[in-house]
């Protein structure tokens, strides 16, 4: 949730601030804000709504300050509201500071403050935390060897409960800036007598691809052209420098009109990276580099449990039907969120398999360290290289997808489908997955960067289904067995983008409740991709037909469907049941995505949501 930026250096900061927050608008876009260091003091300027407003509003203002901090902000608490929007100044006007993260002890800390003479003008849990950096400030004596800036705030962290990435100005300090992070990530880039904080690399790819991504509990202090990196307990960390691997054309729109249009189209290229170098030498099965784990260990795991949140909690119902079909292992699915505080009895042998985008999801990465704790072995599926998820878990598989910057996902979706299907290859040939089962798969997964590029041609026609279908309140979607997860991330994908009301069911589900919403207003969505049900799917259309519904249908090609059966008919290419899921999820993204742009949506940035929901 919500983006900073920090900047430090001898360039315009406010070009470079604003650039940043650009590029990070998809974490949080209600109301954004700049605080720059001009003529030898912190001027802070914030607006409601998106970040162009901010543009519109500084155009003429904040034109010389070489440093600054800058917020794109997903409320949490208090009403998106001008005053509430970050920067934040203590009311003795010394610190000042942009926060993601929730600190949940603010009303106590917020009374002791007000105890002490400080006042607070706006509703967030933020403001308190600027006035708690002021209070140590004011006590703190200059002491040698010892900063009064970055102690102060450190001081204020160690009485603080919550989630935070900041970045921190101090009135007295102006080549001085102050980043810390517990569960809300923060990267330091290091150009070339120049420093960035952000909470993504995206915030200043284009200046630096130098990167040091910070734990939880550290700060990094910066001063003039050094820098410093400590916990805490006030220990020194040797911080390890990474060089991003992405470019700057990841993040831009290259002649598409929106980011969720082109990451739809990125996944011939996302899917060929996610195997890339991931088959093994015989064709019949996968290997991975960074699991962790012997053979001897993956094949004496008894059950597995996938944890997940939104798509990626349905990338985890997909898995669970290729690992038990392939692998034979027995898999459950949990919400992350629920998860964590459910105490789950878990047997010895259980591995956690965690999937998420960013690898930056708290409630994710609470279920990890939930697991951990009890002693349990967790993997990670994650596109977010360097991530906290990436670093805690005990192994994992990159997705290698790029960033995504549509705030909806849809690359990223399909991209751990398919390191789903190479896992469960992996794990079925360590087990009774025969020879030449293993290999139909391997070829299948080889095959699928083409066959998606075949299924982007659909396009245009899929469009023209979404224009008959634009102003309908509500819709069904309905898939059995594999087929499932992808009626559910339908649902999911046309409500985010669309403002549709939709429900994803098991097909057969559908007659034990929600047929009672079937009506000429509420159509329903096939997905009639499943082979080995395909008849029954075809008498759960028959069904909705015969209540006046009008129907769409993904089926697979070559002719096996009754043309008439539905009223608009998506063939995609037919394929090995290990990777047909995939095939089908391509055309739900692309209705999604044409339906909320014939509803005038921001499908980029749709309200209330946010990327990366790092509070729980
Ligand atoms: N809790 C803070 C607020 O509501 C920060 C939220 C965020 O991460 O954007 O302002």
């Amino acid at each position: 949730m919500c983006g900073i930026v920090g900047y430090l250096g001898k360039n315009g900061a406010k070009d470079i601030l604003l650039e940043g927050l650009r590029r990070l608008e998809y974490r949080g876009y209600d109301s954004a804000g700049i605080a720059v260091w001009e003529n030898s003091k912190i001027v802070i300027s914030r607006s409601v709504g998106p970040l162009d407003a901010l543009i519109e509003k500084t155009t003429a203002e904040l034109l010389v300050g070489t440093a600054g901090i800058g917020h794109t902000r997903w409320a949490t608490h208090g009403d998106v509201t001008e005053k509430n929007a970050h920067p934040h100044r203590s009311s003795d006007g010394k610190i000042v500071l942009v926060h993601n993260g929730v600190i949940e002890n603010f009303s106590a800390i917020g009374k002791f403050l007000s105890e002490k003479g400080f006042s607070l003008s706006s509703e967030t849990d933020s403001e308190v935390l600027a006035n708690l950096i002021a209070y140590h400030y004011a006590k703190e004596p200059e002491r040698e060897n010892c900063n009064r800036f970055l102690e102060s705030v450190r001081r204020a962290l160690l009485h603080v409960r919550g989630t935070y990435g900041i970045v921190v100005l101090c009135a007295d300090c102006p080549q001085e800036m102050v980043g810390a992070r517990n569960s809300s990530p923060l990267v330091l880039g290091i150009g070339n007598g120049e420093y960035f904080l952000a909470s993504d690399v995206a915030g200043f790819i284009s200046r630096t691809r130098d990167a040091i991504f910070l734990n939880d509990h550290e700060l990094v202090h910066i001063r003039g052209d050094d820098f410093s990196i400590l916990t805490l307990n006030r220990e020194r960390i040797a911080a390890v420098r990474q060089a991003v691997d992405w470019d700057l054309s990841a993040v831009e729109l290259n002649g598409y009109r929106h980011f969720m249009l082109k990451e739809i189209f990125e996944q011939p290229k996302s899917l060929a990276n996610a195997m890339r170098g991931r088959f093994f030498a015989d064709g019949s099965t996968a290997h991975f580099g960074g699991l962790q784990m012997s053979p001897r260990e993956l094949r004496h795991i008894d059950r597995i449990i996938l944890c997940g949140c939104g798509s990626a909690w349905c990338a985890c119902l997909a898995a669970e039907y290729l690992i038990e079909k392939f692998a034979r292992i027995p898999v459950e699915v949990e919400y992350a969120s629920e998860f964590r505080y459910r105490n789950a009895p878990m047997e010895r042998n259980t591995l956690v398999l965690i999937i998420s985008q960013s690898g930056e999801t708290l409630d994710t990465l609470a279920a990890l360290r939930e697991a951990q704790r009890k002693g349990f072995r967790v993997l990670a599926i994650t596109n977010g290289v360097g991530s906290s998820i990436a670093r805690e878990a005990d192994g994992g598989i990159y997705q290698h997808a790029g960033p995504e910057i549509g705030v909806a996902s849809t690359k990223s979706f399909t991209s751990q489908l398919c390191i789903a299907a190479l896992l469960a290859l992996h794990l079925g040939r360590l087990r009774d997955l025969s020879y030449e089962e293993g290999t139909a798969i391997a070829e299948a997964l080889r095959r699928l960067p083409q066959q998606v590029q075949e299924t982007l041609k659909l396009s245009d026609s899929i469009r023209s289904v979404a224009e008959r279908y634009r102003n309908c309140r509500d819709m069904l979607f309905l898939g059995r067995q594999a087929m499932f997860p992808i009626a559910l991330e339908g649902a999911l994908k046309l409500k985010e983008v669309s403002y549709v009301h939709a429900e994803g069911y098991a097909a057969a589900e559908m007659k034990h409740g929600p047929i009672a919403l079937i009506s000429p207003d509420c159509p329903a969505f096939f997905l009639a991709c499943d082979g080995l049900t395909l008849e029954k799917t075809i008498s759960n259309i028959h069904e909705v037909r015969a209540r006046g519904a009008r129907t769409i249908a993904v089926v697979p090609g070559g002719g096996t469907f009754p043309e008439t059966t539905a009223d608009d008919i998506i063939a995609v290419p037919e394929a090995h049941p290990a990777v047909q899921p995939i095939l089908a999820a391509i055309p739900v993204q692309l209705f999604a995505y044409h339906m909320g742009v014939l509803r005038g949506c921001n499908v980029d940035r749709p309200r209330n949501l946010a990327k990366s929901v790092t509070v729980e």
